[in-house]
């Protein structure tokens, strides 16, 4: 196991890798921008640097800082949490190169998958079923056209190198389609610095379901269980549970396989995550595959009993998986809330600034991921996630109940949060049956507006 390792991540996500790795028995380091000098991850880790300014491209970007940080700690190994340098293959490279582990996949891992045309290929060869679309990057009007033509609207042109549900367009026929294809290119290049588009057919309402992955460096490959990740907005998630409402066991068993076939094929070794769509016949088609630990990844966690998080690092350390396939079982059902810090009654907005009054959910079933404190300044500079409110029962209705509970016993002002958002969402009969689909966040909203 390593001694020490360094967080190149800020937020309750840094907060959430110190922890695992004291219960390792492995020192962290913490490393923060000017702004986040007061943050909690900063206290709890065994050691602080700070790496520049606020600005995430001079801080938690900024590959030479993080470097020069890992030196002068002498850290064995950097755990890059989620986003800014997650899914970074020229990162992990750095990190080869100066002998520090990578705690993740290799970088040949991340790049292939990290482009979404590509990945799609190779796992339509291996035989997992993918959307109908385009079988390569499309570079021409006539191409989207023939290609839509083939498919049939409605159709989604996507970045090869998009995420984080940006970079993505509908259209519904030829006129929009023409100028999709041009803006999206244009978009593709400005966003992620690679003009590749694709196209896709739009499935229509939808079900988001992701498998979960672990494996280590000898072979072993296991699947953790799925998480319905539906209810979204704008393409981004608000809202996760384990198990998926619609999946019974012989199809998390081959959706589980299936995801186990697909990280095998490229020798992958760490945890990663899957991504589905299914329609509204429980047709599945592979989406895209994550290489690194999710935000989500707690309610997985609740269900299987399984620290993610700890088992990352030992796998990335070398250590053998001592767990067999028939060793995960689903144990009830979990629920997370993203609590972010935007004005739901105002589109969404961000709300950021001082919490003055403070108070955590607690009892029975309840978890709380948060780096947030009474005092504490929360930055517009990075995403609005303030907190993630996660429960466990023994069933979905008992998940629910509890996190009707614990919503009601959350107090953060005086900023405005997603707590009453949630609120709402967690007594709608539709989504209490688990009836949703990618659609229901914006039928809800509506709804709303026509009250
Ligand atoms: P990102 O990497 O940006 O998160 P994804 O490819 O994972 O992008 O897609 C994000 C979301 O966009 C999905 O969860 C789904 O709601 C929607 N989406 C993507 N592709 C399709 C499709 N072909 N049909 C319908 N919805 C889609």
């Amino acid at each position: 196991m390593f001694s020490k390792i360094l967080i190149a991540n800020r937020g309750e996500i840094a907060l959430r890798i110190i922890r695992a790795a004291r219960e390792l028995g492995v020192r962290s380091v913490a490393v923060y921008s000017e702004v986040d000098r007061n943050s909690l991850h900063v206290r709890f880790a065994d050691e602080a640097i700070c790496i520049g300014q606020a600005q995430s491209s001079n801080s938690y970007l900024n590959i030479p800082a993080i470097m020069s940080a890992a030196e002068i700690t002498d850290v064995e190994a950097i755990h890059p949490g989620y986003g800014f340098l997650a899914e970074n293959p020229h990162f992990a490279e750095i990190c080869e190169s100066c002998q520090i582990k990578f705690i993740g996949p290799t970088p040949e891992n991340i790049r292939l998958v990290g482009d979404k045309m590509a990945a799609r290929t190779t796992m339509q060869k291996i035989g997992l079923p993918i959307v109908p679309g385009s079988t390569a990057v499309i570079k021409t009007k006539e191409e989207t056209l023939k290609t839509a033509k083939k498919v049939g609207y409605p159709v989604i042109i996507k970045a090869a190198a998009g995420g984080g549900g940006k970079g993505m367009r509908i259209c519904h026929n030829d006129i929009t389609l023409v100028s999709s294809f041009m803006t999206a290119q244009a978009e593709a290049e400005a966003s992620f610095g690679n003009a590749n588009v694709y196209l896709e057919k739009y499935i229509e309402k939808p079900r988001h379901v992701e498998i979960q992955i672990l494996a280590d460096k000898f072979g072993r490959t296991l699947y953790l269980g799925e998480r319905d990740c539906s209810i979204q907005r704008r393409h981004q998630k608000l809202l996760e549970e384990s198990p998926s409402p619609i999946v019974d066991s012989k199809l998390r068993k081959r959706l589980g396989e299936l995801a186990v076939k697909a990280a095998r094929s490229v020798n992958y070794a760490s945890v990663g995550t899957i991504e589905f769509l299914l329609d509204q016949e429980n047709n599945f088609y592979f989406m895209e595959m994550n290489t690194r630990i999710q935000v989500e990844h707690p309610v997985t966690e609740m269900v299987t009993g399984i620290d993610l998080i700890k088992e990352q690092i030992r796998v990335a350390a070398g250590e053998k998986l001592h767990l067999n396939q028939d060793d995960i079982h689903i144990q009830g059902a979990s629920i997370e809330c993203r609590i972010n810090a935007e004005d739901f009654e105002n589109d969404f907005m961000p709300s950021p600034g001082k919490i003055e009054t403070l108070n955590l959910p607690g009892g029975p079933g309840v978890r709380v991921d948060t780096h947030i404190y009474p005092g504490y300044e929360i930055s517009p500079y990075y995403d609005s996630l303030v907190a993630k409110l996660i429960t466990h029962g023994r069933n979905r209705q008992e998940a629910i109940k509890i996190m009707q509970r614990a919503l009601s016993e959350f107090i953060i002002a005086p900023i405005k949060t997603t707590i009453p958002f949630h609120q709402r969402l967690l007594e709608h009969p539709l989504f209490i049956k688990g009836n949703i689909s990618t659609h229901f966040l914006q039928e809800i909203l509506k709804e709303r507006e026509e009250e």
